[in-house]
């Protein structure tokens, strides 16, 4: 049977972005996907934003490698000529009653190392967005937009050239640990099913990752790990009107609602789109249909801050669905990011509920995974 070194489960930005950080290492990597090409799931289905860092609890994994991503992000893109756009955004309160939340975000944004906040007054959002109804706002200056598709591509080609071998159409269906190393097997298109050995497994499998985690060996009940699928749909703004506003544009969240509330994200080809929106949703109706029935209640959220929008002007966009450990009534949960040595599993490596800040998060997550491996190996 071969003998690798290290196995990457998917090809996402985080499956991606670690096999970039760990080709320098010189060992002999494997990165398995299910699908024929590289990000064709959540990461090519979201806002496409470079978050700051200023929801999230101070401490938490999410907080700290949004910040560090963030710059990460832009290093990577400046150096290698991936598009970007450091727009800025405005987390705008519409009514006086929130401009007591937006104290509260800059202090948690300042708390978690984010540059550059401050609160701005009625007269300056005018002058920067003349286009949005707002009390006030929180200014956000290293919020912005990132070629998604070219960033992933940045990270495939530089891997593949450095002797990462890609393995496409390759599900992973079969994980057995034998002694310190695992016997991986994945079946292709043609059903033919394929096992190695290897020292080192890395889970990066997404909307999987706990189904990867299980194959593994370990209790993803007990250990925490089972996810919650969590739809978010996008609608596009028409014509004239996708020009009306520069910064990306967001609502005070809500702390009933389980995600930042629908937005207005200029995109890098000079479109606008609205949304997400939040609706958990059984694995089973996974798909990515966009419910047009929706465009009414998106016109109506939008307009609260963008009263230019009006539902004639919208038409659906995409969907994505986020891999959310916080189930529909439970609290924040964070990334897991763990080594599972602890649990018996040494040198099985976990990336799981990488959702939202996880396209901004994910060379930091890179980086910390390439720590854990130097240790292994
Ligand atoms: C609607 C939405 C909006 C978002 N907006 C933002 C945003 O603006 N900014 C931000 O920072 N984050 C955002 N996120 C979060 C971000 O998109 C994700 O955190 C990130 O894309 C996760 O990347 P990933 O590589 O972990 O997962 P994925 O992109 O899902 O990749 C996982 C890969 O694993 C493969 N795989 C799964 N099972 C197997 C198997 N058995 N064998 C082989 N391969 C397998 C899959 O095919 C897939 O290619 C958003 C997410 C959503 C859904």
């Amino acid at each position: 049977m071969e003998k690798i070194d290290i196995a990457i489960v998917g090809t996402g930005i985080t499956g991606l972005a670690v096999s970039a950080f760990l080709c320098e290492l010189d060992k002999s990597i494997f990165v398995l996907e299910k699908n024929e090409n590289f990000g064709q799931e959540s990461s090519s289905r979201n806002s496409e934003v470079v978050h700051a860092g200023i929801y999230y609890p101070q401490q938490s994994m999410k907080a700290k490698y949004c910040v560090e991503g963030n710059r990460l992000i832009y290093e990577i893109c400046a150096k290698n000529g991936i598009s970007y756009k450091k727009l800025g955004k405005l987390i705008a309160a519409s009514e006086e009653s929130e401009i007591e939340k937006l104290d509260a975000l800059l202090e948690k944004g300042k708390a978690n190392g984010v540059e550059g906040l401050r609160i701005i007054a009625k007269d300056e959002i005018r002058k920067l967005e003349p286009n949005v109804n707002a009390a006030a706002a929180l200014l956000s200056p290293n919020t912005g937009i990132v070629d998604t598709h070219n960033l992933m591509k940045y990270f495939y080609t530089k891997a593949k050239d450095q002797g990462v071998e890609f393995v496409f159409n390759s599900g992973v269906n079969a994980i057995n640990k034998k002694g310190e190393e695992y016997v991986v097997t994945v079946r292709d298109t043609d059903r033919t099913d394929f096992s190695f050995l290897t020292r080192v497994l890395i889970n990066c499998a997404g909307l999987n990752s706990d189904k990867i985690a299980e194959m593994a060996g370990i209790d993803i009940n007990k250990a925490g790990y089972s996810l919650n699928y969590c739809k978010g749909q996008y609608f596009r703004v028409g014509g004239l009107k996708s020009q009306m506003i520069k910064h990306l544009i967001y609502p005070v969240p809500d702390e009933k609602e389980i995600s930042l509330g629908i937005h207005a994200t200029p995109d890098l080809g000079g479109g606008l789109r609205l949304g997400p929106d939040a609706q958990y949703i059984e694995r089973e109706q996974a798909n990515y249909i966009v419910d047009e029935s929706k465009k009414d209640y998106f016109a109506k959220r939008a307009a609260k801050l963008l009263p230019f929008i009006d539902s004639e002007d919208l038409t659906a966009d995409t969907a994505g669905i986020r891999p959310k450990l916080q189930g529909p009534q439970s609290g924040f949960r964070d990334f897991v990011l763990a080594h599972e040595k602890h649990r018996g599993f040494k040198g099985l490596i976990n990336l799981i509920g990488i959702d939202s800040p996880g396209l901004t998060a994910a060379p930091a997550l890179a980086k910390e995974v390439l720590e854990i491996v130097k240790e292994l190996l």
